[in-house]
């Protein structure tokens, strides 16, 4: 977004736009807040989330004295130019009261996919770790046979669980499958976004 773009926006008297932050990997809601022309601007020249805050009535760099900043990915307008949809990284807890986002409980009743993402990211973190530290360093360490082979076991469990109808052997054997599935994909530098992606393109 550029200057032009910036003041083609929808901008009201109060020059207030509501701004809805989402957590760029995951897709969680983190908060919400306002921005005028200015707090857009330095949002964008700077690469971390700065409002306007009303009550304080001075911009406000999300993080400014919690260093829990939210760095910046993108901002898009929504159909209508009068609303802000900011894609951000964010820098420890968001909302101020400590919790991820500012819905604390809103996650009981969404989907619980980006696990799978959190996951993905605790699954890199271990994969250069000390094989004695962790059971996922330790897959890592005995090399790609290993992981496929483990990925065929899992497989198999969750099919024959499935077979004979045992529906929480089923769960259980499908949340191996999935996780030793993760650390398979990233031993060959992939992710489930490239596989989503593989998936997407069958759709069209
Ligand atoms: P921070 O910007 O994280 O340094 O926090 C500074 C102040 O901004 C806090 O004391 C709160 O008053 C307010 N604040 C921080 N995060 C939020 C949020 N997610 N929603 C609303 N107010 C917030
Ligand atoms: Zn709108
Ligand atoms: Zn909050
Ligand atoms: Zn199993």
């Amino acid at each position: 977004m550029n200057t032009q773009q910036i003041s083609q926006l929808k901008w009201p008297e109060n020059q207030l736009l509501p701004a809805i932050v989402q957590h760029a990997i995951s897709g969680k809601v983190l908060m919400q807040a306002y921005m005028n022309p200015e707090a857009l601007a330095q949002s964008l020249a700077s690469k971390k989330v700065t409002f306007f805050s009303r009550s304080k009535q001075r911009l406000w760099c999300k993080g400014e004295s919690s260093a829990n900043f939210l760095n910046l990915v993108s901002i898009t307008a929504d159909c209508d130019a009068d609303s802000l949809l900011v894609l951000a990284l964010p820098q420890g807890p968001t909302c101020h009261l400590g919790n991820e986002t500012c819905w604390a409980d809103a996650d009981k009743n969404s989907s619980q996919l980006s696990f799978l993402y959190q996951l993905e990211q605790v699954i890199k973190s271990r994969q250069h770790a000390d094989p004695n530290s962790s059971y996922t360093a330790s897959l890592f360490a005995r090399g790609v046979k290993r992981m496929a082979q483990k990925v065929g076991e899992e497989g198999v469990e969750a099919a024959l669980a499935a077979t004979v109808g045992d529906r929480d052997e089923l769960k259980n054997e499908a949340a191996d499958l999935l996780f030793h599935l993760l650390v398979l994909l990233r031993s060959q530098d992939l992710d489930l976004n490239d596989v989503i992606q593989v998936l997407q393109q069958r759709h069209k």
